[in-house]
């Protein structure tokens, strides 16, 4: 008989962002992820006991925005890809400049970020260690983002922690598999929502961004510079077109440059780069107005440079908005796709571009989530990273015990 495992969500259970996931195993405590949600204001996980070994999935925010604080607590054992490592430590920079500039405080300073490097032990995907006697530690890649991990415990039971994933190839890394355990812990954040086509989408993308050109205006592609920006940027790459690229995401671009052995292809990154005209300075600023395709952060558009372009193109009607990201509520991404107006500085004013959106996302979608599910062959599902749980219930309830704690409830598996 093997004995049950204690488990609790400090954050990221019903909700998406502030991932923090407690798990008692074979007498040790292991902290999954400590996140943030970058709102206004930010909010954040409840603190964990003391742990034995932290794990961290990937560099977004919504799963790395506390380690500093964790770090400034007590020493911290962390172990993730040496490319989270940095990309979380230039977005918990961000984080702080973003929450000032709104009037908020991060509860952190840029020398607990510094401090907290040396926490980091880094591992790869693909390796194991063992931790004492009677657990292993397996890390797979995620296929989310660069340097994205699954963790899969062995001991009596095995356990799957999937963080984000996906199981398509993205331009940027590849999808990733189903791994077997008894008890699944599996982000929810697309339950009940399917994705369309990837070719077909981007082929779409491009015709959209030419029509735009053909008539005149400015395709303008707001994107989260971490991942999606990059993404885009090979997607547009080879099609002739004219593209500049603002924002945070040159930073993260020369960061996977750095670290090539977590990229589907180096090489398209690398072409893909040279191909655009960065922008450096305001003069560069007025020149990409005159491009065919402008990408830039942030990708919910409450900050960073879009804003600048937006109030230089918001009356143009042959300038078209695609937006590439999820729309959270209460962002100017949700204004703009469903009023057709922007919050500028705290005035709200009326767009008249044309705004679509390209389903341009890195987590699997509804059915990818069932099938990956059922390929693990779990006797347990741990749902989380989600604030729509059901529509998967009910898709799993024949394959699995399926689990939806709340945020704080201790639970046994
Ligand atoms: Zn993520
Ligand atoms: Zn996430």
């Amino acid at each position: 008989m093997s004995s049950p495992l204690d488990c609790q969500f400090l954050g990221g259970g019903n909700e998406v962002g502030n991932v923090a996931m407690l798990l008692e195993y074979n007498r040790r405590r292991f902290l999954f992820d400590y996140g943030m949600a970058p709102g206004k204001p930010p909010s954040f996980p409840l603190p964990p006991p003391p742990v034995d070994l932290t794990l961290l999935s990937h560099g977004h925010l919504d799963h790395t925005g506390m380690i500093p604080w964790l770090c400034a607590q007590s020493d911290q054992t962390i172990n993730a890809t040496m490319v989270t490592g940095e990309l979380s430590n230039l977005l918990q920079k961000d984080s702080i400049k973003i929450a000032l500039m709104d009037g908020y405080s991060i509860p952190y300073s840029s020398n607990d970020i510094r401090e907290a490097e040396h926490c980091l032990i880094p591992v790869e995907p693909g390796t194991r260690r063992e931790i004492g006697q009677d657990t292993e530690l397996l890390f797979h890649s995620s296929g989310h983002i660069p340097g994205g991990l699954m963790f899969e415990l062995r001991g009596d039971k095995t356990v799957l922690f999937t963080g984000d994933f996906n199981v398509v190839d993205t331009h940027l890394v590849k999808g990733t598999s189903p791994v077997k355990c008894d008890v699944l812990f599996m982000e929810g954040t697309y339950a009940g929502r399917d994705h369309v086509n990837r070719p077909e989408m981007e082929r779409a993308f491009v015709e959209k961004i030419n029509e735009v050109v053909n008539r005149g205006g400015v395709a303008i592609v707001p994107a989260f510079a971490l991942a999606r920006s990059q993404e885009i940027l090979i997607a547009l790459k080879d099609q002739g077109l004219n593209v500049w690229f603002d924002g945070m995401g040159r930073k993260i671009s020369k960061i996977f440059l750095q670290y090539p052995r977590y990229l589907r292809s180096p090489k398209d990154l690398k072409k893909a780069m040279k191909e655009v005209n960065l922008v450096h300075s305001d003069h560069g600023r007025k020149l990409a107005l005159k491009a065919d395709v402008i990408v830039t952060s942030s990708g919910m558009m409450d900050g960073g440079p879009i804003l600048s372009y937006m109030m230089k193109l918001k009356n143009d009607k042959k300038s078209a908005v695609l937006l590439t990201g999820y729309q959270v509520e209460g962002t100017n991404s949700r204004l703009l796709i469903e009023k057709g107006k922007m919050a500028f500085y705290g005035v709200v004013e009326t767009v008249d571009c044309e705004v679509e959106y390209f389903d341009f996302s890195a987590h699997a979608g509804h059915t990818q989530l069932v099938n990956f599910a059922k390929g693990c062959k779990p006797d347990k599902i741990v749902l989380f990273h989600s604030d729509n749980r059901e529509p998967l219930v009910e898709s799993l309830k024949d394959t699995a015990e399926v689990l939806t704690p709340m945020n704080g409830e201790a639970f046994q598996l």
